[in-house]
């Protein structure tokens, strides 16, 4: 019997397959399309659970679908496709009960009123699931932590079809490994995280031309040092796109605190002169979010992420000298520290916590690229990466053992591996970083 008539034996109405709209939907995410073998969308944790059993027990591998902004086209087994997981509920003391497939910027809007938010991505349309299972590097970092920090439960479907209340006191190594392992270990059907306030924020953008970007680096770097947890930015160095963008440094900014605060904590870049444009007002939380483009761009991005323990001079000349090549290419250095920092190195699996910033860089290159010009710009990129440590998985869309290796330092990942082989020892989910179990 196959596996599609099997399911929908056993969960009728909720298996799809080829001409189905649903197994469509469960199938596209936004790295493209896929042609798994059966789409299952349940409506409740039984129904999770059914089908989880079912899969794990006949080897097959198992993805999980909640915002779609992570999991690579799948081409064989099982999808579950959680859309109908989608409850944003918040009660009196700011705890925020999520359904994986909430998107964030649903999120930020239902807490707007209370003048509440939860720092998570930047892009409305991001899922829940994915996003709070590998950490959440968002616009408040430094503010608030990361988006796991404020993790404080969640209800797991495990790979033998068991269904676990999972907190710091009932499963406490389970939690520690949610917390950043990604979907490694069961299927998520429900988060409980802590709001916090973020009401009264001033933020906006200051654009520069390129005429003098290591200034700008080195003066955003300064502003950071000196401004408290309360301040939260982003640089990132944009490649010329047509006469209407010309590219250069943009530095997006949030800040707790009033407008005349901000320029004061800004004054050493706003008086740059290769200041272009500035954009600085009272802004909403949920306006700070962007909108994602309908699907990756066509192109190939050559390079990867690290975390900086320190904005050193030396880093940051590596990032001019990447940016100056003659490739169009995007840096994006995130201000870390502040909170994220207080958070000890062994709590989560994000281990990195001494980072002062986060640094993506990548050669922009059309997809058919010559193998010898990926290789180049790829050594260009590296040169910076070579400058920092580790790496963060949400922003790495290629996996591999290597890159798995990268994102947690040894002996993080040993005791993921652990965790791994006592509550998914046939990797059934390994559409993901994959944590190999140990043993
Ligand atoms: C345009 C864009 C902007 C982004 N911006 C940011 C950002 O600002 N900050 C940041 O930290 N990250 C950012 N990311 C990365 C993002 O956090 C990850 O790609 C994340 O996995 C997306 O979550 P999702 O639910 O949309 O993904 P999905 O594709 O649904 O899931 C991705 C993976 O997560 C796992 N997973 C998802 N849901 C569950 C679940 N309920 N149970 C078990 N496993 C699950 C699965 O392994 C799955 O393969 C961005 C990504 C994109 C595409």
């Amino acid at each position: 019997m196959s596996l599609l008539t099997e399911l929908s034996e056993q969960l009728p109405g909720r298996a799809y397959g080829p001409g189905a709209s649903e197994f469509d939907t469960g199938r596209t995410v936004f790295a493209g399309v896929g042609e798994p073998d059966v789409v299952v969308r349940p409506h409740t944790v039984d129904e999770v659970a059914t089908a989880v059993a079912r899969a794990a027990a006949a080897g097959l591998s198992i993805a999980v679908r909640s915002g779609g902004h992570g999991l690579l086209p799948v081409d064989d087994g099982l999808v579950i496709d959680l859309a109908e997981f989608d409850t944003i509920e918040v009660d009196d003391a700011g705890l925020v009960t999520l359904g994986p497939a909430a998107h964030w910027g649903d999120v930020a809007a239902a807490l707007a009123s209370r003048g509440l938010g939860i720092s998570s991505g930047d892009t409305r349309q991001v899922g829940v699931g994915g996003l709070l299972l590998g950490g959440g590097v968002g616009w408040l970092v430094r503010t608030h932590g990361l988006t796991i920090d404020a993790l404080r439960e969640v209800e797991l479907v495990t790979a033998a079809g068991e269904v676990l209340t999972v907190n710091a006191e009932s499963h406490p190594e389970l939690f520690w490994a949610l917390r950043g392992g990604g979907g490694n270990f069961g299927v998520v059907t429900r988060f409980t995280v802590q709001a916090s306030p973020v009401d009264g924020l001033v933020g906006g953008s200051i654009h520069f031309d390129r005429s003098d970007v290591p200034t700008v680096l080195r003066a955003w770097r300064e502003v950071m040092r000196a401004g408290g947890d309360g301040l939260n930015s982003s640089l990132m160095l944009m490649p010329p796109m047509g006469p209407e963008m010309p590219g250069g440094p943009q530095v997006g900014i949030a800040l707790r605190g009033t407008e005349s605060e901000l320029r004061d904590l800004l004054a050493p870049l706003l008086a740059l002169p290769s200041v272009a444009k500035v954009d600085l007002a009272p802004v909403a939380y949920g306006d700070l979010l962007e909108d994602a483009p309908p699907g990756r761009p066509p192109f190939q991005f050559v390079g990867g992420n690290g975390f900086a323990p320190e904005v050193s001079d030396e880093l940051l000349e590596a990032v001019a000298a990447a940016y100056a090549r003659d490739v169009p290419t995007m840096v994006l250095l995130r201000a870390l520290g502040g909170a994220f920092s207080r958070v000890d190195a062994d709590a989560t699996a994000i281990a990195h916590r001494d980072a002062e910033a986060l640094v993506i860089v990548n050669g922009v290159l059309p997809a058919d690229a010559e193998p010898e010009l990926v290789t180049a710009v790829k050594a260009g990129s590296d040169a910076v990466i070579a400058l920092t440590t580790g790496s963060y998985g949400g922003f790495e869309a290629n996996r591999s053992d290597e890159i798995t290796a990268s994102m947690y330092p040894p002996a993080t990942l040993e005791r993921l591996r652990r965790v791994k082989a006592a509550v998914d020892p046939g990797n059934s989910f390994r559409r993901n970083h994959n944590i190999r179990p140990a043993g």
